[in-house]
């Protein structure tokens, strides 16, 4: 054997690797990637491919920032890791930063990914509940086609029925509403009034479960993972409204829309006057270049646990979370997005540019294309007036044949539980115009050829 198919069985298909998915379809060739620069990676082979979903849509900045590189190398030269059962500069600083890019006075609890933010925000708001004379308030609200994590807690709030079954049951405490999804709504009117009545309802669930036993709602203001849903804005500023009626805190899950990709700096802030009483973020917050997440909390929740007495503090450790190189990397990762006018730029090239993509709605079989910054997701239906989504097969076909092409795309929706028929494209936030020319060209071009 020569020396690379040797290195493809070690770390290919056959490699004792678990985590990578062509193990669920073994015929699948598996894509071992080796570099990466800009929005392109290479594979073994030395194929280049467009990372057209940014890696799993984190990184924003794309492949290879030198700066960023040299911010974590630093930083491990100079202090290799710390727990932050103590305190070290760049975790201050990041919290520091953090607060003054959301808006209002927040605390910060770094771990080291999304699921692992969520599940600080759910300890979080049952213990603040708690602490201020409400202990009844212990369950959680979130949307059908929402994904929050993998891991017990945070899988519960996912209410993607595909992702669920297998691990049931959840612990008790996880309700779960229709989505603003006014492509598939039950509820009728223009597209706003089907996503207020999704608010509505979400409202009468609070009432009908007793207001006194809810804790929180955790919602994504753009839903990704369950096939890219961009509600009206008015339906975000309800369901805050809302919580703040009954007392509910708001987590806003900012993991994939946080750190520019819709065209702000954080989704919610697209929704005027929202302010989430939580926000979680992972992904963008490095951009992937190092693990690390983040739960902000408004100050006034802090101050349930600032009290005197260890029985009101946070029984939370994270031994890796907030480690010094993760928070120097979202440090310089942050610079880089407001010196480069990363938002800006998404917000022109996704206006200019990926719009293009909008002209697909032509095609029979695009039902719906949605599209909000660089965050953009075509649904594939076989037939526009009944909405039948597109079998799994011809999903895999077309994602199949972008990457023929050198172009990286995702699919997902659970549309039919199980059933993703919902093309992802979401770039890197740097990624040129040839960049963007290229993924407009493939795709349409693959879909044409349908
Ligand atoms: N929330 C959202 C919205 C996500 O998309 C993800 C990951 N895809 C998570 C949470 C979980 O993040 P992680 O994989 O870092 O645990």
């Amino acid at each position: 054997k020569t020396e690379v198919e040797m290195n493809q069985a070690s770390t290919g298909n056959e490699s004792h690797l678990w985590n990578a998915m062509h193990k669920y379809n073994p015929d699948a060739k598996a894509t071992v990637a080796v570099s990466g620069e800009g929005s392109w990676f290479i594979d073994e082979e030395g194929n280049d491919y467009l990372d057209g979903v940014s890696g799993l849509w984190c990184l924003n900045l794309g492949y290879g920032r030198q700066e960023v590189v040299d911010a974590a190398a630093e930083q491990m030269k100079k202090l290799s890791y710390f727990p932050l059962t103590m305190n070290h500069q760049p975790a201050i600083q990041l919290a520091n930063k953090l607060s003054e890019m959301l808006g209002a006075e927040y605390q910060t609890f770094f771990s080291n990914s999304g699921s692992e933010a969520n599940e600080t925000a759910f300890k979080i708001a049952r213990q603040y509940h708690m602490q201020t004379g409400n202990p009844g308030k212990y369950k959680f609200i979130s949307r059908y086609r929402a994904y929050h994590g993998s891991t017990m807690g945070a899988l519960s709030a996912t209410a993607q029925a595909n992702r669920r079954v297998k691990y049931d049951p959840a612990p008790p405490g996880f309700l779960h509403v229709a989505p603003p999804y006014s492509y598939r709504s039950l509820f009728s009117g223009s597209a706003e009034e089907k996503d207020l009545r999704a608010a509505d309802e979400m409202e009468e669930m609070i009432r009908w479960e007793g207001e006194e036993t809810v804790a929180a709602v955790i919602m994504e203001p753009f839903i990704s993972g369950g096939g890219v849903i961009i509600p009206s804005m008015k339906y975000i500023q309800r369901v805050a409204d809302i919580c703040k009626k009954y007392h509910v805190l708001l987590i806003m899950d900012e993991v994939v829309a946080g750190f520019g990709r819709t065209g702000k700096m954080f989704g919610f802030k697209h929704a005027a006057g929202v302010q989430p009483d939580i926000v979680t973020m992972a992904k963008g917050l490095t951009s992937g270049y190092l693990p690390l997440g983040a739960t902000s909390v408004k100050s006034e929740i802090y101050e349930a646990f600032k009290q005197e007495g260890k029985d009101k503090h946070l029984r939370h450790v994270s031994t890796y979370g907030g480690h010094p190189a993760a928070c120097a990397v979202a440090l310089k990762n942050i610079d880089i997005i407001e010196k480069e006018n990363v938002v800006d730029r998404v917000n022109s090239l996704g206006n200019s540019k990926l719009i293009e993509l909008h002209d697909l709605m032509n095609h029979k079989n695009v039902g719906e294309v949605r599209q909000i910054g660089f965050l953009l997701g075509l649904e594939m239906v076989e037939d526009k007036a009944t909405k039948e989504p597109i079998s799994e097969a011809r999903m895999s076909e077309i994602v199949g044949a972008c990457k023929q092409n050198g172009l990286v795309i995702g699919k997902n929706g659970d549309t039919v539980p199980g059933g993703n028929n919902v093309l992802i494209i979401a770039p890197p936030l740097t990624s040129t115009e040839e960049d963007l020319d290229f993924i407009i060209e493939t795709v349409s071009s693959v879909i044409h050829s349908m």
